[in-house]
């Protein structure tokens, strides 16, 4: 499976309609998807580890999609076998009136992850030109000073998002960038599947459906986002949703090559500090050979 196919990095024309929401690559089972994805997890938990160890370079994770898409699913299938120490998951929400009092990005520089770990956003700074963008009247736009509310105001937050992300990468944190791509149909699927499953009752809410009456903006503020903040070093993937089993897979295999990428070594230890090392061996050794019956010679 080759990820170069699902990313976008600002260098060509870009279409949210070229990208197929029900692709697979190579794949057509479900079970073959799986295997892939175990082992990939696996290679996740490795380097994760190392990460931690070295203590260097973070990793950020973006996720955003429309209702439905399966977030939550891909950021459980992604952590589980992580280091829970080492993974923060923030959830963006409709800002709360302290963070209304700030500018947009505040909240997300606050949740940002600390050097070897990986933060996971479940949704971002993104709805700033997202949502807000598709009803134009909301509060977060709305507290700014009358000089900051132009028709230039989302062309300048993508301008402070290629910006910041830019900052992040030249300061020891990788920016990856995913887009759950669903098509209206899935998306009607799932929520019909919500009202009649009661066990899945409880994840559906009645502004969805209100929401995706706005479907075609979405999609289209989705497309003008992608376009104006895709960067070499902060792409966005285009992660096709319809089937969740592949989306994991890809997000997986997206992770697994950012880390392979960062190429993270356990520290080694300097030489006065192996000296030690091996002088507490020693110490430990002979405590054995003095103390323990066991160990006596014959
Ligand atoms: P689920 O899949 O469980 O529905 P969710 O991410 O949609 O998860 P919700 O609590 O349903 O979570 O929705 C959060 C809502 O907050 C979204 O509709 C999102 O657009 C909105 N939101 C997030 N950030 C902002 C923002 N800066 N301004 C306005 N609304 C925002
Ligand atoms: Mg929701």
């Amino acid at each position: 499976m080759n990820i170069r196919n699902y990313c976008y990095n600002g260098e060509k024309k870009f279409h949210l309609r070229d990208f197929d929401t029900n692709d697979t690559a190579e794949f057509s089972t479900r079970e073959e998807a799986e295997a892939l994805l175990a082992a990939n997890q696996e290679r996740m938990a490795q380097l994760q580890d190392r990460l931690y160890a070295e203590n260097k370079e973070a990793v950020l994770i973006v996720i955003q999609a429309m209702d439905a898409a399966g977030k939550d699913g891909a950021i459980k299938h992604v952590i589980s076998g992580m280091n829970p120490q080492g993974v923060t998951v923030q959830n963006f929400k409709q800002p709360s009136s302290e963070e209304l009092d700030h500018d947009y990005l505040w909240r997300a520089m606050r949740a940002l992850p600390e050097r070897g770990n990986i933060g996971i956003f479940n949704r971002s700074y993104y709805e700033d030109v997202l949502v807000v963008k598709v009803h134009e009247t909301l509060q977060t736009s709305m507290m700014l000073p009358d000089r900051c509310k132009t028709d230039k105001l989302f062309k300048q937050r993508y301008q402070q998002i290629r910006h910041f992300e830019k900052y992040l990468y030249q300061n020891g944190i990788r920016v990856i960038k995913i887009f759950l791509h669903l098509s209206k149909d899935e998306q009607k699927r799932r929520f019909l599947e919500r009202i009649d499953n009661p066990e899945k009752n409880w994840k559906f809410s009645q502004s969805d459906i209100e929401e995706r009456t706005y479907w075609d903006d979405y999609q289209q503020a989705y497309e003008d986002a992608i376009r104006e903040t895709s960067t070499k070093n902060a792409p966005w993937y285009i992660v096709p949703a319809d089937k969740k089993w592949f989306a994991r897979l890809l997000i997986s295999q997206i992770i697994v090559n950012t880390l392979e990428d960062i190429d993270p070594q356990y520290p080694e230890l300097p030489a006065d500090k192996k000296a030690l090392l091996r002088q507490c061996r020693e110490q430990l050794l002979s405590e054995d050979a003095n103390c323990n019956p066991n160990n006596k010679e014959t």
